[in-house]
């Protein structure tokens, strides 16, 4: 199969017009073309952080997969981790071994409940101290955790858990920079949603915010719902941070009207707690791209990185997430100005 359009994102920028040479599964080829249709074509996107989609919700005992994963699919995303929050561990883990194994699925995103001074739509009665046993028996299929560095301890169980190749994230947090210094020189690579779920930046106490916009060590991953954070916010991350953004949408199934047993209703911008408390979101990756291009000024090539290359790096995937020989024939072709997702391939596989 050969996949032609006229700007194609490469690691080294985009090249075209060009064709990419697709056998099975993989990319074999990376070619100039004389002429090819006016389209752009980037590695399918990598969401980090997802619970659910429209109604379906990846904590459901009645989650239906194929759907949440056709769901995914139709807008760019072809590397997802279903996102499991705060629950009693018992509960958690029965979440976490109902997650079905698909290509398409990275791994689980546990963020709770092991979080710290910024719950935000968590419930707080249900936050706990960090459980090494629980933590040290969880299965593979877990490959991030979101903790805040201020517990009693982050730093030993981040140095543990990154041990095993677990990608430690964190998040709803109000910990001072030397404690998240502390959880980022034990091996700690993300920032979970910059922005929510932690204090502002302050000038005398830069806490994470100002780790997370300074430490080259840390991804941010960051909502661009343009609810969650201004389209001004999220200029000042990607100049900060460029190369190590990423984005997610921290999508929940927001046409149901519970999630558990959280009561949730959409507001026109998000979804929210009855408090007013945001909640999730009902974003899609194809729109933060757009949202951070034409709202925030990003330049594209940066946009699809945060959407692609960034994400899978930082959860160490090496197959997915560029347009390189060798890679998994993951892909999505975008309308040139739109942004809109024309055709995706999975795989090798048309999917939407
Ligand atoms: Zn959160």
């Amino acid at each position: 199969m050969e996949l032609a359009a006229s700007r194609v994102l490469t690691p080294d920028g985009f090249v075209g017009p060009a064709k990419v040479v697709v056998e099975d599964d993989r990319i074999v080829a990376i070619e100039p073309v004389p002429s090819a249709p006016d389209r752009v074509l980037a590695p399918g996107f990598v969401d980090l952080q997802v619970n659910g989609v429209d109604d379906q919700d990846c904590a459901s005992s009645r989650a239906d997969w194929d759907r949440l994963e056709q769901l995914q699919l139709a807008t760019g995303v072809t590397t997802w981790c279903p996102t499991l929050v705060t629950a009693p561990l018992d509960d958690l883990r029965a979440r976490v071994d109902r997650v079905p194994p698909r290509d398409t699925i990275a791994g689980i995103h546990l963020e709770g409940p092991f979080l710290g001074g910024r719950p935000g739509a968590h419930p707080p009665e249900l936050l706990r101290p960090i459980d090494r046993d629980w933590l040290d028996a969880l299965p593979e299929s877990v490959r991030i955790i979101t903790i805040a560095p201020e517990l009693d301890g982050a730093v030993d169980a981040t140095r543990a858990l990154t041990a095993r190749g677990v990608t430690v994230s964190l998040g709803h947090s109000a910990a001072t920079l030397d404690q998240v210094r502390a959880c980022v020189d034990a091996g700690a690579s993300m920032v979970t949603h910059l922005f929510n779920g932690m204090p502002t930046l302050h000038h005398r106490d830069p806490g994470i915010v100002g780790a997370a916009l300074t430490d080259d060590r840390l991804v941010a991953g960051i909502i661009a719902d343009l609810v969650h954070v201004h389209a001004t916010a999220i200029s000042v991350a990607f100049r900060a941070k460029a190369h190590r953004m990423a984005l997610v949408t921290d999508a929940v199934a927001w046409r149901a009207a519970r999630i558990g047993r959280i009561e949730i209703a959409h507001d026109g911008t998000a979804p929210r707690l009855p408090d007013g408390t945001l909640a999730g979101s009902s974003l899609t990756m194809d729109l933060a791209v757009r949202n951070v291009v034409h709202e925030a000024g990003v330049p594209l090539p940066l946009a699809l990185e945060a959407a692609s290359t960034t994400p899978a790096t930082v959860i160490g995937l090496r197959d997915r997430g560029r347009l390189v020989v060798g890679a998994r024939a993951d892909l999505v072709a975008l309308d040139p100005d739109a942004l809109t997702v024309a055709a995706v391939w999975s795989g090798g596989r048309e999917v939407a």
